[in-house]
């Protein structure tokens, strides 16, 4: 450290240098990321509760409040009638926490986790922590979990099935309605890893789109990951977990000796208030009419890109659920190299060999226009 400290000028500029080396997504060359340029409101709900701690709640009975007020929101759109949750670090802990409460409620000895090939690479860490066995399910030519596979795997040790509604790879939505029919003739704790798609989903039937149900609407589902870090355009970190009802409370607390609380349900303590008083910014400013105009805005860049990906004879994985289209071409991963050196950040991946696009609110039609010629230039080369 140094032995002085330096101007405030002298500090902003050294932060502006750092920053300067960050890419931004205004220029709409970030094409692989799930998160994207926060809403204006969401930004100044960050600025004015950057002291609140929601780890210490009656010190901020302000920002518990909001965080209530986001759960409910979120709740109302899962259909969650007695649903409970909390406003955490982002998809990770919320997954976390659903799969803490599953093997504490179930108390199995070995216990196992059946998850879909596609699930997010967060349940190795979780499975890991927790010492869940991990058994995979294999996955249909559309990319979603076989249901068969998933029920053939269920033994005594099962402690939880995991399903993806909107996978990060392809935005494949797995048959949730069917898994929460075996979950519930097998007694097994169903979780729905909607990170990315619960702030998709619930909006797609009213702009025309298919969107099966996934949520609690589902009798057998009995947890939701949401984040609005990711499609609700609000400030990082903002992770959602929401539980059907407040029975799995009890399973995932842990006693608080010299808070302002008795008890906690996160796992991580000093939780920033600034995530629900963000999201609920968001919610605030844009209601539901702003997230289907988002949503509506991502989801025809996606039909847009797709059909001019089939224009230039690449082969599109799946026909797009939501706002994610993936392609093979010949040597994908040169590709994703050759389209990076010119600026353009798309993900390679390498267990399905294909190049994956995000659509995301911070793209434009003519980002993708530009996009589609720089590819179809890069693809000859
Ligand atoms: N689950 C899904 C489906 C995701 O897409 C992601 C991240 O992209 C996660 C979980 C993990 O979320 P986070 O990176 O916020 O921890």
């Amino acid at each position: 450290m140094r032995a002085k400290g330096l101007s405030r000028e002298k500090v902003l500029a050294g932060l502006k240098q750092a920053r300067a080396k960050d890419l931004n997504y205004e220029n709409g060359k970030i094409l692989c990321s799930m998160c994207t340029t926060p809403h204006s409101a969401a930004r100044m709900a960050h600025e004015l509760f950057s002291n609140s701690n929601l780890g210490d709640p009656k010190l901020f009975p302000g920002s518990v409040q909001l965080e209530k007020e986001v759960v409910s929101t979120l709740a109302e759109l899962l259909h969650g009638k007695k649903s409970v949750g909390f406003i955490v670090s982002g998809g990770t802990e919320a997954n976390l926490l659903a799969m803490l409460a599953a093997r504490n409620n179930a108390g199995a000895k070995e216990p196992e986790v059946i998850l879909p090939e596609s699930a997010h690479f967060s349940f190795s860490k979780i499975c890991s922590l927790l010492k869940l066995k991990p058994v995979y399910a294999r996955l249909d030519n559309s990319f979603r979990v076989e249901s068969s596979s998933v029920e053939q795997q269920i033994s005594k040790n099962t402690v939880a099935i995991v399903a993806t509604a909107g996978s990060a790879e392809l935005g494949a939505i797995d048959p949730i309605d069917k898994l929460s029919k075996i979950a519930l003739d097998h007694g097994v704790y169903l979780h729905v890893d909607a990170a990315f798609g619960g702030l998709v989903i619930p909006f797609l039937k009213e702009l025309g789109y298919p969107a099966p149900e996934f949520d609690f609407q589902l009798e057998g589902v009995q947890s939701v990951t949401v984040d609005p870090h990711k499609m609700g355009l609000s400030t990082i970190p903002a992770g959602g977990i929401l539980f059907r009802d407040s029975t799995y409370l009890e399973c995932i607390k842990t006693e608080t000796p010299y808070l302002t609380e008795e008890c906690q349900y996160t796992f991580v303590g000093t939780r920033p208030g600034a995530s629900a008083a963000a999201a609920w910014a968001v919610f605030a400013s844009l209601g539901r009419e702003g997230f289907l105009k988002t949503v509506k805005h991502c989801m025809e860049l996606t039909e847009r890109l797709s059909s001019g990906l089939e224009a230039l004879d690449f082969e599109v994985l799946l026909r797009p659920t939501m706002n994610i289209v993936a392609f093979r071409c010949a040597n994908a991963k040169r590709l994703t190299d050759k389209l990076r050196k010119r600026g353009w950040f798309v993900s390679y991946v390498p267990r399905l060999d294909c190049v994956r696009i995000v659509l995301m609110p911070h793209s434009t039609k003519q980002h993708i226009e530009a996009f589609l010629q720089c590819l179809s230039e890069v693809s000859k080369s």
